[in-house]
């Protein structure tokens, strides 16, 4: 846990008491902090009062009353409406900040290496950390993904935080010092919070208005508002390293065929590393590169570790080897456009599908089809998918992931994949996309 002195004695509103609003209220009481805490949801409420946190009704309180306002990103304070609390709070002229910037207070000593995008923050997230700490440096990662930024430990002054960062944190976090940072891609997503596009790149773009002084901003430029960012912040003078996995880059990280190259001269073969399968992943190893490099490692130090990269939970990750046949877990894939990253990456696919249906389904993937040689329907999707899939794919109706596992096992041979990745939610059948794979791992493991 991580204290901020700042805050002793001060009064300090917590909005929000799922993980991050918990540890919150937790890391100010125990900086000494008078602790008003506040969720609209009853059960959360209670969740907290059991942890000891003080409940205290916000929008009744009169908030001049109180030195801080500590918001939980997840809950919308602008777009598409704002909280009746944020309203408030901006009304009273109260600061509202999120446990990030809170972060930034407590720790201003320690190099914070920052990750953005709407794609791969998590997995560039976990690699770049695990890239510093095989060369012994001491780093602790979180913030968006896992641990929350005050449960994260309380470094040494020469250790590094490596914070995934949404769009929603960034708009609460204004003066920590970023000393390199990446925004991977920017594609639409979550627009209804930013009020459009704009909003949305905008609140990406603030990522390098936090940066230290000849901070690197490390800029994937293969799409269209990536491109653009990267032409601003160098006419302002700012050092941008470009990345791209479509063209070689002069000045910048790239990779496009699978061979990293630093300013045009190859470093590694990232089509090596097993755990980093598919272009999309060779974007987020750009951006590690290009984010260790900055933080001073040597490229061959960077290589090695990019090649024991152990792979994340849920996202291609692959469980066994059963008799020639290889299973992967792409639990986490809950569209198409994840899935197609998966689809991509193999050649004779038994491909596990369904759950709780998202909006666009998934026709767009028809020509990937041909890669498929066998379909297996789990959950409410099931005839969605099927009406889908007629006369293009052979499926099986399963009906649940172990009747999915059982009938792909039987069918499919040596040199094919079992993939699930399964374009669509999770909540029919399972608790979340974590639970839903642990419980294919589970299967899998069973068969062996
Ligand atoms: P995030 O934390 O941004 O949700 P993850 O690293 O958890 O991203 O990856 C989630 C899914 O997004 C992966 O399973 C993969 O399908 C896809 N993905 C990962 N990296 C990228 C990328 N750089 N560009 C596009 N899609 C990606």
């Amino acid at each position: 846990m991580i204290t901020v002195a700042q805050l002793k004695g001060k009064r300090v509103a917590v909005m929000g008491l799922g993980r991050s609003g918990i540890a919150t209220a937790k890391a100010l009481l125990a900086s000494g902090a008078g602790v008003m805490a506040w969720d609209d949801n009853e059960g959360a409420r209670r969740a907290a009062a059991e942890e000891a946190i003080p409940i205290t009704d916000l929008a009744g309180l009169d908030l001049s009353r109180a030195d801080l306002l500590v918001w939980s990103p997840g809950i919308p304070h602008t777009f598409p409406k704002p909280h009746p609390i944020a309203e408030k709070a901006r009304a009273a002229g109260l600061r509202m900040v999120c446990d990030v910037e809170l972060l930034g207070w407590a720790k201003p000593d320690n190099r914070v290496l920052a990750i953005t995008g709407t794609n791969g923050k998590s997995t560039t997230t976990t690699l770049l950390a695990h890239v510093l700490a095989a060369n012994a440096v001491a780093v602790a990662a979180g913030g968006n993904l896992g641990t929350a930024a005050l449960d994260l430990p309380d470094l040494p002054g020469d250790g590094r935080y490596v914070l995934e960062l949404s769009s929603y944190q960034l708009e609460l976090i204004d003066s920590l010092q970023v000393s390199a940072g990446a925004l991977l891609n920017v594609s639409p997503d979550h627009l209804g919070r930013h009020g459009g596009m704009d909003g949305y790149i905008a609140a990406k773009r603030r990522l390098f208005d936090l940066l230290v002084p000849g901070g690197a901003a490390v800029i994937g430029t293969d799409d269209g508002p990536g491109r653009a960012m990267s032409a601003q912040l160098m006419a302002m003078g700012l050092r941008v390293v470009p990345i791209s996995v479509r063209k070689v880059l002069d000045n910048g990280v790239s990779a496009p065929e699978g061979i990293l190259r630093d300013n045009g001269r190859p470093v590694c073969d990232l089509r090596d590393i097993p755990t980093l399968p598919g272009s999309h992943n060779w974007q987020n190893a750009c951006a590690v590169y290009a984010l260790a490099r900055a933080d001073g490692l040597a490229p061959k130090a960077i290589a090695a570790a990019l090649a024991s990269y152990p792979g994340l939970a849920h996202r291609q990750e692959r469980v066994a080897e059963i008799g020639g046949v290889v299973w992967i877990n792409d639990s986490k894939a809950t569209n198409a456009d994840a899935v197609e990253k998966a689809l991509v990456c193999y050649d004779a696919i038994h491909w596990i599908i369904g759950g709780q249906a998202k909006e666009g389904g998934i026709a767009s993937l028809e020509r990937h089809f041909p890669r498929i040689r066998h379909a297996y329907l789990i959950g409410e999707a099931a005839d969605a998918f099927a009406r889908t899939l007629e006369g293009k794919i052979d499926f099986t109706r399963c009906g649940d992931l172990a009747s999915a596992v059982a009938a792909a096992h039987a069918r499919a041979s040596a040199g094919e994949v079992v993939l699930l990745s399964p374009a669509c939610a999770s909540w029919d059948q399972f608790k979340s996309f974590e639970h839903r794979g642990q419980t294919f791992r589970e299967l899998v493991e069973a068969l062996a």
